[in-house]
This record gives structure tokens, C-alpha cells and sequence, in this order.
């Protein structure tokens, strides 16, 4: 747990009162073999040199994804922008940096949890990805997902959580439920990057935060 006046500053960095306390086949990954670093590293050069979709040739690199592989919570994304792209690691830039606030705020640094995203490879100029590219991909962020084995999945945002949940529902009506992803419990909230262009919705945010926090203490983690 971070001290107090440290988990006050990133609450109100979250502008928050201080006060206030398609079809897709989703592949049995709950059984995947003991996480070793040789597994990773093989996972990680195939996604490197994966060419299963059009994005490989306009890519400057993949992004994998990072963090504790180990980790009890696995915040899911949609895919790398820009900076991602140039970097090789997801949630980096101003986006990034809120997220290191929101998981701040319910006691997490950056490097406790595993963050991914639902392509490995930039869509060129940020579009959507499209739904074969998603198709595609799918199987690495499910290998990484079995390998992991988190308490809990975070999805940010409607890309994330419409692939992981085979649904076209809006963000909002997906919102303040918990979903079971091939076995792992499931929360879906807003993407940091669509906070920064309206921050109202960071209060929404916190609840969903708060949710996630609440369910990972079910389990005995220490946060
Ligand atoms: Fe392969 Fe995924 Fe990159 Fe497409 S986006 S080339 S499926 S790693």
C-alpha cells in the first residue's frame, strides 16, 4: 500500500475528492503449463516476427506487452499508438501516465500488474482494428492471459472489452458488472485515453476502479 499523501496525489491527479472515499473462439487458456521465462521468451519472439495479419508491414515494431507476469491483476488495452509503436511498450505517454495514477490510486505501481493490448501491432494512423485483425491476434494476448493467470482482467476502453467479450454494447451499458473471461473474472471501465478528453466520466472511473480493488481483496491480495 502507498502512503497516504502519495495515494492522495494520484487520487486528485484522477480529479478525484480525496473525500470521497463478434464471434470469437475463446481458447481454454485456464490450463496452460507453469509460467517459466523460456515460455515467455518463445511467446514473445513469435509475436515479434508474427506476419498473421496486415499491420506487420506497416509496424515499426510489435508491443508485446509488460510488467509482472505474475501479476493478480492484467490490464487489457486496445492497441499500440503512436509513441507504443516508437517505444515497444504499451500505455506509455500521457495515457500511460494516467493509468500509472489509476492503478496508484487503488495501490498498485505500474510494474505489479501485466498490461497488454488487443493487437500487438499499431493501426495505422490509430484507427479501430478491424475485426480480422483482432481475430488474428487474439491467440498471443490468450496465451499471455493463461500464462498470467491473473485474479482479475481489467479491459480499458470499447475496443478491449468488445473483442474480450464478443459484444457491441456501448462502454456505458458494460460498465458496473463483472464478466467471467475463459474462467477469469472481468471488469470493463473507461481507457485512460478517453479520460484525458473527458474527465468527467474519471469519477465513473474510480468506481470501476474501486470495483476491481474490492474484488481482488476477495481474494486475499494485499492491496
Ligand atoms: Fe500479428 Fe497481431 Fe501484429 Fe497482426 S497485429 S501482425 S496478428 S502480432
Amino acid at each position: 500500500m502507498l502512503a497516504e499523501d502519495v495515494r492522495r496525489y494520484y487520487l486528485e491527479t484522477m480529479d478525484i475528492q480525496v473525500w470521497q472515499a463478434r464471434e470469437q473462439q475463446v481458447e481454454d487458456i485456464t490450463n496452460v503449463s507453469a509460467p517459466g521465462d523460456v515460455i515467455w521468451q518463445q511467446l514473445e519472439q513469435a509475436v515479434s516476427s508474427c506476419t498473421k495479419c496486415e499491420l506487420h508491414t506497416s509496424r515499426t515494431q510489435t508491443v508485446f506487452g509488460t510488467g509482472n507476469k505474475n501479476a493478480e491483476l492484467l490490464i487489457i488495452g486496445e492497441a499500440p499508438g503512436r509513441d507504443e509503436d516508437v517505444q515497444g511498450e504499451p500505455f506509455v505517454g500521457r495515457a500511460g501516465q494516467l493509468l500509472n495514477a489509476m492503478l496508484a490510486a487503488i495501490g498498485f505501481e505500474r510494474e505489479q500488474v501485466y498490461i497488454a493490448n488487443i493487437l500487438k501491432c499499431r493501426p495505422p494512423n490509430n484507427r479501430d482494428p478491424k475485426p480480422e485483425e483482432a481475430d488474428a491476434c487474439a491467440p498471443w494476448l490468450q496465451q499471455q492471459i493463461g500464462l498470467v493467470q491473473p485474479e482479475v482482467i481489467l479491459a480499458l476502453g470499447r475496443i478491449a472489452a468488445h473483442n474480450l467479450l464478443n459484444t457491441d454494447q456501448s462502454l456505458a451499458a458494460l460498465r458496473g458488472k463483472q464478466y467471467n473471461y475463459a474462467g477469469f473474472p472481468l471488469i470493463v471501465s473507461y481507457h485512460p485515453a478517453y479520460l484525458l478528453r473527458k474527465p468527467v466520466e474519471k469519477r465513473k472511473s474510480w468506481q470501476d476502479l474501486k470495483r476491481v480493488k474490492s474484488l481482488l481483496n476477495s481474494y486475499g491480495s494485499p492491496t
